[in-house]
């Protein structure tokens, strides 16, 4: 039999862009392609490319740039694709340029620089396909594209309108993972509360029942599997706070990304952001005594075209009284095609950069405080890694990737993916320290 070809795999941007790296890789392996460990070993190199805004296209470039010389058998895919012009410009030699979700083009354009008999006895792929987390945390894509139009970004210009995927289809990849030995799904899509709109909420069985393509119906099945559910990219529509019971019942984790971007109902508008018109500080509050322990993340852009000192104070004030637990924020970046460089009113750069700075520091005080209402408790972490000085996990306060850690200094006997109590001792401005109290093979482990 032939040696198999092996394929090499850069994946660049976000969760969603790494769910398409996953099921490209997953169709490859299952073909009976492998996985290349390096560039000299790869008959060829897929580059997952992100396009979101210009410093993301630039890390692509580059990337393509370093595939091209180390390897230069160079097939490019995902959002960058639709530029295909500036991807020649810089690497004239790429054999194929696919777009985002082009899954069946990137798998026939690795055909044919590499072509691989199928085998199916010596290459099995495991049912939950290939994932690029460790294993024991997955994302789960629940749908593709957004309606909004919001006027600093250009996803819905290559992603596409919402196309949400069967609710049975989600629930059974759920399943699976879960079989498979992963303890915490993180829920992703551009849009998570506008799940199932397309479908009219069309309702399928489910365990004997009916469950609607719908957040809640979602939510409280995903509840059911007894694993952490986190959810991403939420916004505050009117039915999220159905959600909030199922959180302070612990059938989801009690988590919410809500991108807010802003507080300034006239920043809002111009920006044109979903979901804006909710009373959202109240229902922050309400949420709250329905559910304490909830930890809500959110990312905002400070100079936006047309943001006024006031508008910026307004914001300040607002994420002051809303005492956000995780925050991230960007100074707002022309991005290639977007609608809002074409408004008036260009916020200059240091002025960006100096309610940049102001913003971090309110948002790095809140978070030190909130973290240190943490010490002196024993909570539940999720180990992640674990080396020679000690073990690194997360509470169900913190995502994977952009939230903060818990460290565990003495911990350096646990395996990635157990689940202990720490008892917390000390906190910094993002992240907790603290010391193992017991794990999850002790037989009164009653959490
Ligand atoms: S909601 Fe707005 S920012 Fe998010 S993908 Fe849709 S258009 Fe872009």
């Amino acid at each position: 039999m032939n040696k198999p070809s092996k394929v090499g795999f850069v994946s660049l941007g976000c969760p969603k862009a790494l769910v398409d790296s996953e099921r490209i890789l997953t169709q490859l392996r299952s073909e009976g392609y492998e996985i290349a460990a390096d560039y000299d070993g790869a008959d060829v190199v897929v580059v997952n490319t992100c396009g979101f805004i210009d410093s993301a296209k630039e890390e692509s470039l580059s990337a393509i740039r370093e595939a091209m010389e180390e390897n230069g058998r160079v097939i490019v895919t995902g959002c960058l694709g639709p530029e295909e012009e500036k991807i020649r410009e810089v690497a004239p030699g790429v054999l194929a340029v696919t777009g985002p979700h082009q899954y069946e083009a990137v798998v026939n354009e690795v055909h044919k620089a590499a072509p691989q008999p199928h085998d199916p006895f010596t290459h099995l792929v495991p049912p939950q396909g290939l994932r690029l987390t460790p294993r024991h945390y997955a994302y789960l894509k629940i749908s593709e594209g957004c309606n909004h139009r919001c006027k600093f970004c250009i996803i819905p210009s290559f992603r596409g309108d919402l196309v949400s995927r069967p609710v049975r289809a989600v629930l059974r990849e759920a399943e699976k993972l879960v079989e498979a030995g992963v303890q915490e799904i993180l829920v992703i899509s551009q849009d998570t509360s506008a799940y199932g709109v397309d479908k009219k909420h069309a309702a399928e069985k489910w365990k004997d029942k009916d469950v609607r393509a719908h957040m809640t119906d979602l939510c409280a099945a995903l509840g059911e599997m007894d694993v952490w559910v986190r959810l991403h990219y939420v916004y505050p529509y009117p039915h999220v706070d159905d959600v909030i019971p199922l959180m302070a019942e612990g059938k989801i984790l009690p988590y919410l990304d809500i991108p807010f971007q802003h507080a300034s109902p006239k920043v809002l508008k111009a920006m044109k952001r979903p979901a804006n018109e909710q009373k959202v500080l109240e229902r922050i509050h309400k949420w709250r005594d329905i559910c304490p322990e909830i930890v809500i993340r959110s990312t905002f852009i400070v100079g936006f075209p047309g943001e006024t000192e006031e508008d910026f104070q307004y914001l300040l004030d607002w994420l002051k009284e809303a005492r956000l637990d995780r925050v991230g924020c960007f100074k707002y970046e022309p991005v290639e095609g977007a609608a809002a460089n074409e408004l008036p009113d260009q916020v200059p750069e240091e002025v960006k950069q100096d309610r940049w700075n102001r913003f971090m520091e309110v948002a790095q005080a809140i978070s030190a405080e909130k973290l240190q209402e943490r010490v002196g408790l024993e909570m539940a972490v999720l180990i992640d890694d674990v080396d020679e000085d000690g073990a690194v996990g997360r509470t169900y306060a913190d995502a994977p990737e952009i939230d903060g850690k818990v460290y565990l200094p003495s911990a350096t006997d646990l395996i990635p993916g157990t689940m202990v109590m720490a008892y917390i001792t000390e906190a910094t401005d993002y992240d907790l320290i603290g010391e193992v109290v017991f794990d999850d093979e002790d037989e009164d482990d009653d959490w």
